[in-house]
């Protein structure tokens, strides 16, 4: 297809997530990817800072991960799952409940992130209707956070961020604590204390992204506040749910965000990065205890099928996928990415017009004290030959963990010259 009509017809018909580019800004367009390469369509290069949303944890086309689907499809690519099951699925699960954290036993898995979420609340609300207490069907949930587009997992994002409020009245009524502070404070445990007792009779569950909140703003916060929550949720009969769909496999610089603080939740939730961002996957783990309230109760069992539910390819190059991340030592390779990112985005620390630089794992943050100019800061990156996408008040970067040390050093120099960018339209 030729470029101008391609560029058409994605116009007439095509849905962008958030809109279209803003202003004069084209979509890219990409032919092919490898490595953590991108291909467009006029010849260039650019280095990917965004592993395609976390996702992309190896890069593109990485030979184990395409022998892995080959492989798989050579057997079948989908068949219905539930009655039929067959060894992807399975081995799958059962490598997940391995790698997470105990007592994780029972694996649900879903097509994308916001179905996980979806999901961990329709279990922890079957949980309470199971045991006699409806009325348990409120969540409690941080300012800040983020858990996807269905309506579900909308009605616990930030209530000022965009999308919640563009659906404000429409979605069910939650309980919102301020987001926590980077460090543990007495003062805010002690809110969080009162709000999850105030609350206890009327809870389901609390609902939570450990250690990175986001999409809703990329904050990072202490680990204790996870212990500080599984203290409160046991003591007022409330489940507590990870949404790991963006921490998950090793983007923390741990395995998983809860492993920060050692602690298990009775519902997790995994996606993206779960097949290494070659298919679309999600799963939701949940505990012996609340499999069986869910499985014993009068109320049916919970209602909730997917079609394309342990799509066999998916499971394939997810466990392909798992397996290729825990085979070597992934930990150092997410410290070099961390360090090289702590190096590049130095210049950015007191620069004019940004108010913090942060990194975590292989996450690096540049909030700057203005909206960003998204034209302007998207296209000072490419013009170093860097994929970002800013947002908000945000330049960010999570490069795949096989970034060489000049991919990352590019990345960093991109980010700095795309926050000096925005700035200068400021004026
Ligand atoms: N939860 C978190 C923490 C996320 O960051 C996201 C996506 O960004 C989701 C859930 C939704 O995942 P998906 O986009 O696959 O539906």
């Amino acid at each position: 297809m030729e470029r101008d009509e391609l560029l058409k017809l994605d116009r007439e018909h095509v849905w962008h997530p958030y809109g279209p580019m803003p202003g004069a800004l084209e979509p890219l367009v990409v032919t092919s990817a490898s490595g953590v390469r991108l291909r467009l369509d006029d010849g260039r290069e650019l280095v990917d800072g965004m592993s395609s949303w976390w996702a992309a944890i190896h890069g593109y086309r990485h030979p184990v991960l395409d022998a892995a689907v080959r492989d798989q499809l050579g057997r079948m690519s989908h068949v219905m799952f539930g009655g039929l099951t067959h060894e992807p699925a399975v081995a799958l699960c059962a490598r997940l409940v391995e790698i997470t954290p105990e007592p994780l036993r029972h694996v649900f898995l879903s097509d994308s992130g916001s179905v996980s979420v979806e999901v961990a609340v329709k279990m922890a609300l079957q949980y309470w209707r199971s045991r006699g207490r409806p009325e348990k069907r409120r969540l409690l949930t941080w300012r800040g956070g983020y858990h996807g587009d269905t309506f579900q997992p909308m009605s616990v994002c930030d209530p000022e961020g965009g999308m919640h409020a563009l659906w404000r009245g429409v979605l069910p009524d939650q309980v919102f604590a301020s987001a926590p502070p980077v460090e543990l404070e007495t003062a805010y445990v002690q809110e969080l204390a009162d709000l999850v007792e105030r609350h206890a009779g009327e809870l389901a569950a609390v609902v939570v992204e450990p250690v990175v909140q986001g999409a809703g703003g990329m904050r990072f916060h202490d680990p204790r506040y996870l212990h500080v929550l599984r203290e409160l949720t046991l003591a007022h009969d409330v489940l507590l749910v990870f949404d790991e769909v963006a921490t998950g496999f090793g983007r923390t610089g741990e395995l998983f965000a809860a492993d920060h603080a050692g602690i298990s939740p009775d519902v997790m939730c995994v996606g993206k990065a779960l097949t290494g961002g070659y298919l679309s996957m999600a799963a939701t783990l949940c505990t012996e205890r609340v499999a069986d309230g869910i499985s014993r109760g009068e109320v049916p069992v919970l209602a909730h099928g997917p079609t394309f539910m342990g799509n066999p390819l998916a499971s394939a190059v997810a466990l392909a996928s798992v397996d290729l991340l825990l085979g070597q030592d992934w930990r150092a390779e997410v410290a070099r990415i961390s360090a090289g990112l702590r190096g590049g985005l130095a210049p950015a620390v007191g620069a004019p017009g940004v108010l913090d630089v942060r990194v975590l794992g292989a996450i690096g943050v540049v909030q700057l004290d203005h909206p960003v100019d998204v034209v302007a800061a998207t296209a000072a990156a490419v013009e170093h030959g860097v994929w970002l996408r800013p947002f908000r008040d945000l330049i960010y970067t999570m490069p795949p963990f096989v970034s060489a040390d000049e991919d990352v050093a590019a990345i960093g120099a991109a980010v700095v010259a795309a926050a000096a960018a925005s700035r200068a339209q400021q004026g």
